[in-house]
């Protein structure tokens, strides 16, 4: 395409990556941003104390897939490992079972059947990489099944993530370990299909990785390179001429011509609240929220490394719970303690601490997370969670702050604050998600509810493969 007027509809990962690449092909690009800062999901929060400053990221609190940042960053200027600092964690985290096992990931994967899983993992990446994350998509059953008909039972698409750890693994704690991947997409690893088992695959093969002064710095690298961004705007809807996009409207009244317009926000909302005429998108199950608690801690913690995972007794009763609108009485807690002296004063420490949780909405799935104290009260109980144990820090917090999905709502205007967008929860998810290239000519699509999926390398890639589209049209 020669030179086009670009708008992209938010500044989240999708977007920013989209409008980097956009702007290094030359096109004119102007972001624009409903809330006051860049990053969506991917948030920043400084607290003030007594102590001194806290700072959080209040999204992600791990990279993987930093490959699919270094194209980026190659694509669009210096490379990565010359505009952030990147480091490989290891441990990746530790784990701690209800019956008081502990264990880190190399000591969980020092398995002949884990190791026969990630063969197979690692054939199922080779066979579906190319068409469920890179290519533009969705990509279709049937086409995949007359393109490579032997791949097929190798992939196992009406097998589960259960299922198939069963089929390899003897031991219950590495059963959790695995299951856990599924919510890396938001799932129930019961219905999350099989072909997730290459989440842990890509994890260990290409490292989870820390971003020094925290991972957001990754939205602020990218927005430099993403043509102009106007934040605290937020686009009240799409215009279209003769069938095509022409322009966006302004929630301050103001107008903003196009020749392309790149959506970053729910594609839900977008096709219903954003175009002249709603249209109904197929659309596979929401994914899981998140309820998140930051506390500045006064001391040090022994024995929580950068990342810690407190499994529950019963993993089941979580997806019961956060599936069908309820918080689940004993979460698995996960606690990231970023070694890096930028985020807490001296002698203290910052905790990002995050339990799954059911999507803010007053639907039969769904909680109420604006009824009077339901955060703090949920809060509550995760300090009282952490202490039962082991780690009862309530008395050393100098701030809190808690997040809920309605928080997430609001901030991010993602509805019910689903933390991945579309989950991958059955058989059809990965087909169902809308298109990189949506049916309205000049209008596409680039984050975590549409194809390839939520995620940091997930939602980057929807940005390249838009950059591609808009490219080639
Ligand atoms: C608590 C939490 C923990 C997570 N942990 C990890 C992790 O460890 N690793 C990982 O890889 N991923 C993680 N994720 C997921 C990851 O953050 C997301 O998948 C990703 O950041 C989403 O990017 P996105 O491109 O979909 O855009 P979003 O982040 O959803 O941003 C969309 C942007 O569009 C803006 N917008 C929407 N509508 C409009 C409009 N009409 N006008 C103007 N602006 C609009 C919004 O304000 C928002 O800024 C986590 C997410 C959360 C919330």
């Amino acid at each position: 395409m020669s030179v086009a007027r670009v708008v992209v509809i938010g500044a989240g990962i999708g977007g920013l990556a989209a409008a980097a690449r956009l702007t290094a092909q030359g096109h004119t690009v102007t972001v624009v941003e409903q809330a006051p800062t860049v990053g969506g999901k991917l948030g920043w929060l400084e607290l003030d104390s007594p102590d001194g400053c806290f700072r959080f990221d209040t999204g992600p609190s791990l990279l993987t897939m930093p490959q699919v940042f270094r194209d980026l960053f190659a694509a669009t200027g210096d490379p990565l490992e010359r505009t952030l600092e990147l480091r490989r964690l290891d441990p990746l985290a530790t784990y701690h079972f209800a019956d008081g096992t502990v264990a880190d990931a190399d000591e969980l994967t020092d398995d002949d059947g884990w190791r026969r899983l990630m063969d197979r993992a690692r054939r199922m990446w080779d066979a579906t990489a190319p068409t469920f994350l890179e290519a533009a998509g969705p990509p279709s059953l049937t086409g995949l099944a007359r393109r490579s008909p032997r791949d097929l039972p190798l992939i196992a698409p009406h097998r589960s993530l259960r299922s198939i750890g069963r089929r390899y693994l003897d031991d219950p704690h590495r059963q959790m370990f695995l299951e856990r991947y599924a919510t890396y997409s938001g799932s129930d690893p019961r219905r999350a299909p099989a072909v997730l088992a290459t989440v842990p695959y890509a994890e260990h093969t290409f490292g989870g990785w820390y971003v020094e002064g925290g991972l957001h710095r990754l939205a602020l690298a990218l927005a430099d390179r993403a043509g102009t961004v106007r934040t605290s705007t937020g686009v009240a809807g799409i215009d279209l001429t003769t069938g095509r996009v022409s322009g966006v409207r302004l929630s301050d009244g103001g107008h903003l011509p196009a020749d392309v317009v790149v959506a970053n926000s729910d594609a839900t909302a977008l096709y219903r609240d954003l175009l002249p005429r709603p249209r109904l998108v197929p659309r596979g199950e929401p994914s899981l929220s998140g309820l998140v608690v930051l506390l500045g801690l006064r001391g040090r913690t022994p024995g929580v490394g950068h990342h810690t995972v407190l499994f529950p007794a019963k993993y089941d009763d979580e997806f019961d719970s956060v599936f069908h609108g309820r918080m689940p009485g004993d979460p698995t807690i996960y606690i990231s303690k970023p070694t890096d002296p930028h985020l807490a004063p001296r002698g203290c420490e910052a905790w990002f601490v995050l339990v799954n949780a059911p999507r803010h909405g007053t639907g039969p799935t769904e909680f109420d997370w604006d009824a009077a104290g339901a955060g703090d009260r949920a809060a509550d109980a995760v300090l009282a969670g952490l202490a039962a144990r082991g780690f009862d820090v309530a008395d050393r917090v100098v701030v809190r702050q808690v997040i809920t999905p309605a928080d997430l709502q609001r901030r991010t205007w993602t509805p019910g604050g689903s933390i991945y967008g579309s989950s991958g929860n059955g058989a059809r998810a990965a087909f169902l998600r809308p298109a990189n290239r949506s049916p309205v000519p000049g209008l596409f699509l680039a984050g975590g509810s549409a194809h390839p999926g939520g995620g940091l390398p997930l939602v980057a890639l929807s940005g390249a493969a838009v950059a591609r589209l808009v490219g080639s049209a």
